[in-house]
């Protein structure tokens, strides 16, 4: 009998393996390249993004009315939102002080040749705080649905439940069709997920095969110190935060981890990895639709630790290299600016590099420092990702246990949600 994470897990391997040995021996011959990197490799991949992508906002909306509604009041609401937000901003404000620390003690940079890159990067200005609230009550709902705007769904279906706990008989019915549809959504969840191991080995074949490791070696100090600082957040810092705030077993934790952690590690995107990790959250790690289903997509809107750290890590990167010596003051101004510019990142891939943008302004560092980083940005977007999603299943589960809405023993079940791909009807 195979589950289906380790099938997900060999598919990766096989993948980066794959990848590289495209990448070292073919990479210049135009029928490989066409047919088989851009074409076969390509056309996999995207389609696995898309189907992911398909299932974000039905899920999110019916989950989260469902969720809203067995709250049972407007104050399990009102506590739970302060504890996500604090949660979450507290989470990021300790990554960026990690990425700096380590990237201040360590020194990436020094002694980097500017002229080693020719890309160009512009910059982005970020927007007026008071739009950034404005735009988060949709003005209407169904356009919020079509663009994907994770924030005004979020606000309309919490609204809508409510209204459902206010509508007596009438909302009950209108609530069972929903706890239905949350059921059969789910399943959808379930048939993507059996089809993980193709659209996981296409996608890290594909992006081995085109990031040489050529790329990479100008910029290895950057890049060890960023999966350092990575590897310490999501392997110590959120483990410890489990065991003293839950008293939770982070090893279990980190086990069911990896379906959630491969996904977006994969796909570079918090956003279409919501699925998998709402999944997790849910059917693995024992917590309570009521509370997973505000928090994970929360969470992967607005809390990037893992690209807070490589805004804090790239700042002192391009400190660095352009010679600037920054204060005490800019560091806080990077931590500030950091967390914020981490609400502001959209879950897809590579955003964070254009909210570093924000935070380079902030401490007056030229904004095309950016272009020296960008060449390896891809993998290292894929890495900040799965610390991302992992961040959001962590305050998700101190949340559930905090309210009594954690599963011990789901929890503690090492086969709990599994899948297995062996029995093609029973998931
Ligand atoms: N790709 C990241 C995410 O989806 C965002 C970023 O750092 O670019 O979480």
């Amino acid at each position: 009998m195979q589950n289906l994470t380790q099938k997900i897990m060999i598919a990766m391997g096989a993948g980066a393996l794959l990848g590289v040995v495209v990448n070292l021996l073919f990479v210049d011959v135009a029928i490989v390249n066409d047919y088989f990197i851009n074409g076969l490799l390509y056309v996999v991949g995207a389609i696995f993004i898309a189907s992911l992508k398909m299932l974000v906002v039905p899920l999110v909306f019916v989950s989260l009315v469902g969720g809203v509604t067995s709250l049972g009041d407007l104050t399990a609401l009102g506590r739970m939102s302060i504890k996500a937000i604090s949660l979450y901003l507290g989470t990021t404000m300790i990554a960026v002080s990690i990425a700096l620390t380590l990237a201040v003690s360590v020194g990436p940079g020094a002694g980097f040749e500017i002229g080693s890159t020719t890309a160009e990067f512009t910059g982005r200005e970020a927007p007026p705080l008071a739009d950034v609230i404005i735009n988060m009550v949709p003005s209407n709902p169904v356009s919020a649905m079509a663009s994907g705007n994770m924030l005004q769904i979020i606000v309309f279906a919490l609204l809508f439940g409510i209204a459902i706990t206010m509508s007596g008989e009438r909302g009950r019915h209108v609530l069972n069709v929903f706890n239905d549809l949350d059921v059969v959504i789910m399943k959808m969840v379930e048939i993507i997920m059996r089809l993980a191991p193709y659209g996981v080995f296409a996608l890290i074949a594909r992006t081995f095969a085109t990031q040489g490791i050529e790329l990479i070696l100008p910029l290895l100090g950057y890049f060890l110190t960023l999966m350092c600082a990575l590897g310490l957040h999501a392997l110590v810092v959120y483990p410890t935060l489990l065991k003293t705030f839950a008293n939770l077993n982070p090893f279990i934790f980190l086990r069911k981890m990896r379906d959630p952690a491969t996904f977006a590690f994969s796909t570079a995107s918090s956003a279409a990895t919501i699925p998998v990790t709402l999944r997790t959250a849910e059917a693995k790690l024992g917590v309570d639709n009521a509370v997973a289903s505000f928090t994970v997509p929360l969470g992967a809107t607005i809390n990037m630790d893992g690209t807070a750290i490589m805004q804090g890590v790239a700042t002192v990167f391009i400190a660095n290299v352009y010679g600037v010596d920054l204060t005490l003051a800019n560091y806080l101004m990077v931590v500030l600016t950091a967390t914020l510019a981490s609400i502001g990142t959209a879950a897809v891939p590579g955003v964070g590099l254009i909210m570093l943008t924000m935070v380079l302004n902030q401490v007056g560092l030229p904004v095309e420092g950016i272009a020296l980083i960008i060449g390896v940005d891809r993998i290292l977007d894929m890495m900040r990702t799965a610390c991302n999603v992992t961040g959001d299943c962590t305050v998700t589960c101190i949340i559930a246990k905090s309210e009594g809405a954690l599963d011990l023993e789901t929890f503690n079940d090492r086969n709990a949600g599994a899948i297995n791909i062996d029995q093609a009807d029973e998931a």
